[in-house]
């Protein structure tokens, strides 16, 4: 078990779930265990709860010049695809996907998604983000991998086989994710189904891996109107528009996860804020392809449940959730011009309470008693910070990666003063290079 700490007169910045992100100046976070045991002004209360727990020594953390918030969920990636960084730009998804990237992911042995995913892992962990919603196969490898790093995910598995043309439905691989799972005995992973989107399978396939997915109660991760051309193929194959034909399967539930959401109409949005359904904005890849911007504002009139991604590092081409809230911010605002759409406290809920819901994570996301101690440290003693000002807005419009001092997921420092400290990068970085160059 972890040493408990006591972080120590610091700025606290967080969420809630039923009043506005708060921000407290010279204040105290106790941490014990996985959990945060005391959140407030009094230096002797935090000290009582440390030793309530029956912690005598704790480590103190000095807050001088420091924010705490809770770290990012990033509730879109492709974790493995960082091997695909920066090999494949400029063109549209269609091209990029089916031209680039397929047939190299059908090149790929389980040591690249081991590999490719601590990758990932390493590059959020740095730039302050703590748990992902990951579509991606491989996935008892990127578990192992997340649970030897001590990063929190909500990995998908493929429940598809596709042999002569014919699919069918893939239980072992299901339930060889499902057994790592219970085997492993950690809170850190938990399991989605991928329905990769409505363009990918032919239609008796869908009716097919929903049942699957009742069969095992998985949450679904599923891109959604990412493209007019995806629309227009789905009118013209299917006579509606790709919500409604996914919606008609039974796939949008309060659980699922739809990435993108381009185009949609108002009925599309009604449907998805009637089913509770997350959708995960992902600005960067949608501007880097070309698919457009998402009305974020009709989203949010509609009652839209939103959270942010950044999707996988070969449309992207970073997994900085930094970067991603300036971009979810500023697009709003310029294609609406409406300087008060998606403000500071908006998106940073998005990227963090809200990513964490998503991802079925309902323990963290907000520094409160209580919760999981999935906590990062900026240092605002620098150029980009200082004079620090509105501590919610230097965090979306000022901060970034390099600012980010120290991560903690679970209770566990896995980024402490900017070392990465449960991977091993020189091997990462040896690995990765070899796989990418041999999937050329
Ligand atoms: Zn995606």
């Amino acid at each position: 078990m972890s040493k408990s700490v006591l972080f120590s007169d610091i700025t606290i910045v967080t969420p809630h779930d039923d009043a506005p992100v708060s921000v407290c100046e010279h204040a105290y976070c106790a941490v014990a265990g996985n959990a945060i045991v005391y959140v407030g002004d009094s230096k002797e209360e935090a000290e009582a709860a440390l030793s309530g727990m029956g912690d005598v020594s704790y480590e103190t953390y000095d807050g001088t010049n420091k924010i705490l918030c809770p770290t990012f969920a990033n509730a879109h990636a492709h974790t493995p695809m960082t091997i695909f960084r920066n090999i494949a730009d400029d063109k549209s998804l269609q091209d990029w996907l089916f031209g680039e990237i397929l047939p190299r992911e059908d090149k790929m042995v389980p040591d690249d998604f081991y590999y490719g995913n601590l990758l990932t892992l390493a590059e959020m962990i740095s730039s302050g983000t703590g748990c992902c919603a990951n579509m991606y196969t491989g996935s008892v490898q990127i578990a192992k991998g997340c649970v030897e790093a001590g990063f929190r995910i909500q990995q998908s598995v493929d429940g598809k086989r596709c042999q002569d043309g014919n699919w069918s439905v893939d239980r072992e691989n299901v339930q060889e994710l499902l057994s790592y799972i219970a085997d492993i005995q950690s809170d850190l992973v938990k399991p989605s189904l991928i329905v990769h989107s409505i363009y990918l399978y032919p239609e008796y396939f869908y009716s097919r891996i929903a049942d699957l997915a009742r069969e095992y109660s998985l949450p679904i991760t599923v891109h959604i109107s990412e493209t007019i051309r995806e629309n227009e193929d789905c009118v013209r194959q299917y006579g509606c528009s790709p919500v409604k034909k996914l919606d008609s399967f039974g796939f949008l539930t309060d659980t699922t996860v739809a990435a993108h959401c381009v185009h949609l109409s108002d009925e599309d949005r009604s449907i998805l804020a009637d089913r509770k359904v997350w959708v995960a904005h992902n600005p960067g890849s949608n501007m880097k392809l070309a698919s457009g911007v998402a009305d974020m504002a009709a989203m949010q009139k509609a009652g839209v449940r939103l959270c942010l991604g950044t999707d996988g590092a070969a449309s992207n081409n970073n997994q900085d959730m930094y970067w991603e809230m300036r971009l979810a911010s500023f697009l709003a605002k310029g294609t609406t011009y409406d300087p008060t759409v998606l403000p500071a406290e908006e998106v940073f809920k998005m990227a963090t309470r809200n990513g964490y819901l998503a991802c079925g994570f309902d323990d963290c996301g907000i520094i409160e008693k209580g919760m999981r101690a999935d906590i990062q440290i900026i240092d605002y003693d620098c150029p980009q910070m200082w004079p620090l000002g509105n501590p919610l807005s230097a965090l979306v419009y000022s901060c970034g990666p390099r600012c980010v001092e120290s991560v903690m997921i679970d209770g566990r420092f896995v980024l402490r003063n900017r070392e990465l400290l449960t991977i091993d990068m020189e091997k990462v970085k040896a690995e990765t290079k070899a796989i990418m160059q041999r999937l050329q």
